[in-house]
């Protein structure tokens, strides 16, 4: 038996708007208007500096790194927060590389976000060792994996597709050729099912402006394996990863626990709105979210395809394989998504011509499902993305 997850009331949701991007950017949640604003007036305004102390905020991002760890099987301690994700992709791959100091190869795909690889090769660049970043399919990943690699570095799920490595035989594979293994969450946390304890990675990364709902800018969250955090080396070796912050010595020394991973001040507003949008999560089940996301996107694919049957599917149609998302591509597919959003069903484009849709349970519905399929349907079949002004290209897409 699945217990409900929809909680849409717990959003501010503009009336009439099917969402279909919280995989990109989450909601509103209710309550953290009024979070930031107590923040700002009762603590900032009222309290000044003494608010570090007085209302806790130097502990803030551990408090909030062990719930997001809840969502994602790592335990307490494990998780660090700050800063944007790309800083904490390179932050584990460059504290990975040290692990395995005689080995050569990162091996990635190239399916991988953008910035995971770009910051991979600026961190080549930064070290100037003979470092080879390789980057096979997705589906050539696993056999890649050889004695040669000293960092396997992977999304779990596929920003445009949506296809979802299998995690645990990817690991074992990494480990099993002495490889150190680096998962990004970034489309998972929140999304489906992760067990981190259970997959013995050494590091995992995500986001938390996603599918948590933390607001644009939110602080990303790095975990390392504690067994290993005292042989990590932190490569960004800022103030409050120190194990005495206010000490000011002149030598780092790193913390003797996952804080090492910290490294400068900590965006409190930001993670004051990051605290509400995780209440939303309090008493979810990520199993039963699970179900009930394979459910409404199962139900989107028949719908589209039932209205639009020339449409490409480019997730995998088994919902075992695919995250939280499900995209269809479409040459017009940049015009398509600007159709569909003066209609209030916001998805999202990536280039080339992936049209990309979420969904998340917390606050989608089936209702949602076939009314969004219905009106993709009149915008392709009406040929209504024809229109002109769905053609001028914005900055961010
Ligand atoms: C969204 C996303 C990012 C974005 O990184 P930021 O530093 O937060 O802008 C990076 N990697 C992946 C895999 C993503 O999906």
């Amino acid at each position: 038996m699945t217990a409900s997850v929809f909680r849409k009331d717990r959003f501010e949701l503009p009336d009439g708007v099917i969402y279909l991007d919280g995989n990109s950017l989450g909601p509103l949640p209710k309550g953290a208007v009024d979070r930031v604003a107590s923040t700002m007036q009762g603590e900032w305004g009222a309290d000044l500096i003494r608010a570090w102390n007085t209302a806790g905020w130097m502990s803030m991002p551990q408090q909030i790194g062990d719930r997001i760890g809840g969502l994602i099987g790592a335990p307490a301690g494990s998780v660090a927060t700050g800063d944007t994700l790309s800083i904490k992709v390179y932050q584990a791959l460059a504290a990975a590389l040290k692990l395995r100091p005689g080995r050569k190869v990162i091996l990635s795909d190239n399916g991988n976000f953008p910035s995971d690889l770009y910051m991979a090769q600026g961190l080549i660049g930064t070290i100037d060792k003979d470092y080879d970043l390789h980057t096979p399919a997705p589906e050539d990943v696993a056999e890649a994996i050889t004695d040669e690699v000293a960092v396997v570095m992977l999304t779990h799920v596929d920003y445009r597709t949506g296809r979802m490595h299998d995690m645990q035989a990817i690991t074992r594979r990494a480990h099993a050729a002495g490889a150190v293994m680096i998962w990004d969450l970034a489309h998972s946390a929140g999304a489906v099912p992760v067990d981190l304890t259970a997959s013995q990675t050494e590091f995992a990364v995500g986001c938390t402006y996603k599918y948590l709902n933390g607001g644009p800018g939110a602080p990303a969250f790095i975990y390392a394996r504690p067994d290993l955090i005292l042989d990590v080396q932190p490569a960004l070796s800022g103030w409050l990863g120190h194990d005495a912050p206010f000490a000011m010595e002149t030598g780092y020394r790193p913390a003797m626990s996952t804080e090492r991973l910290r490294v400068g001040t900590p965006p409190i507003l930001q993670l004051s709105v990051l605290d509400v949008a995780l209440d939303v999560w309090d008493g979810v089940d990520m199993a039963d979210l699970r179900t009930a996301s394979i459910g409404l996107s199962d139900l989107f694919i028949a719908e589209v395809e039932a209205r639009c049957p020339d449409l490409l599917l480019a997730s995998p149609r088994d919902a075992n394989q695919r995250g939280s998302q499900v995209s269809f591509a479409f040459q017009h597919g940049y015009a398509v998504i600007q159709a569909l959003s003066d209609r209030d069903v916001i998805g999202d484009f990536r280039a080339p011509d992936i049209m990309r849709f979420g969904f998340t349970p917390l606050y989608l519905d089936e209702d949602d499902v076939r009314r969004a399929a219905e009106v993709i349907g009149e915008v392709i079949n009406q040929d209504l993305w024809r229109d002109p002004k769905y053609q001028v290209v914005s900055w961010v897409t």
